[in-house]
């Protein structure tokens, strides 16, 4: 059986996953519950103006099985929560965090430990992005960085803030690229390291991570 990545989110970041990661054949789980909005097609390159009002895990897969028809993609029109996410993403082989918002990281490290799977996590706010891959019990946590988190309401999101389309995307083919190497049972490039993009400079910088004994996720 083909190894299969769970992608969560298919928006600005997932769209580019899914499309580098089923052009190398991967298996894939798209899940998002949200539809494909005008605004949303400047930086989500799977989807076009007759995709507009329609369910992006739908969409996004039909449009992958167009160019790969034989691929291996399924469409959950689902936002992944705390009371779903362990039966919809159990038995991946990665997750690919692409969503929008501190929330629903945090939500999915603590799934991705809880299930033992690989979580690729990626983030882009402004001009900048964020990438660091997690392997539970082995790697530094998205939550050894984070022990304490900021009140929800300090958090601005993509939304708030606003993303630069070739930034976002950038970030969302490095995320494909660190799943390829966990699909095919290679270590990630970016285990206990974060690599943030600086979108202005267009320069990558990485930071060294360790796990963290105080780690309220992991330890
Ligand atoms: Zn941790």
């Amino acid at each position: 059986m083909i190894p299969r990545a769970a992608i969560v989110g298919v928006g600005g970041l997932g769209a580019p996953a899914a499309v580098a990661l089923a052009h190398v054949g991967a298996a894939l789980s798209l899940f998002d519950p949200d539809r494909v909005e005008l605004s949303n097609l400047p930086r989500q390159p799977v989807y076009g103006h007759d995709d507009i009002g329609h369910e992006k895990a739908a969409r996004a897969a039909r449009r992958l099985r167009q160019t790969h028809p034989n691929a291996d993609v399924s469409a959950h029109m689902t936002a992944v929560t705390r009371e779903n996410g362990a039966d919809l993403l159990r038995g991946h082989r990665v997750i690919v965090d692409a969503t929008d918002g501190m929330e629903a990281k945090v939500l999915l490290n603590e799934l991705a430990v809880e299930l033992e799977v690989p979580l690729v996590h990626a983030g882009v706010l402004a001009l900048d992005g964020q990438l660091m891959t997690i392997v539970p019990r082995r790697s530094a946590c998205l939550r050894c960085l984070f022990v304490e988190l900021p009140p929800q309401d300090e958090m601005p999101s993509c939304q708030q803030a606003g993303i630069l389309g070739p930034i976002v995307g950038a970030v969302g083919l490095a995320s494909a690229r660190e799943a390829y190497a966990l699909l095919r049972g290679e270590a990630a490039p970016l285990e206990n390291q974060l690599a943030i993009l600086d979108g202005a400079a267009l320069r990558w910088r990485h930071i060294q991570l360790r796990r963290n004994p105080r780690c309220p996720a992991c330890a």
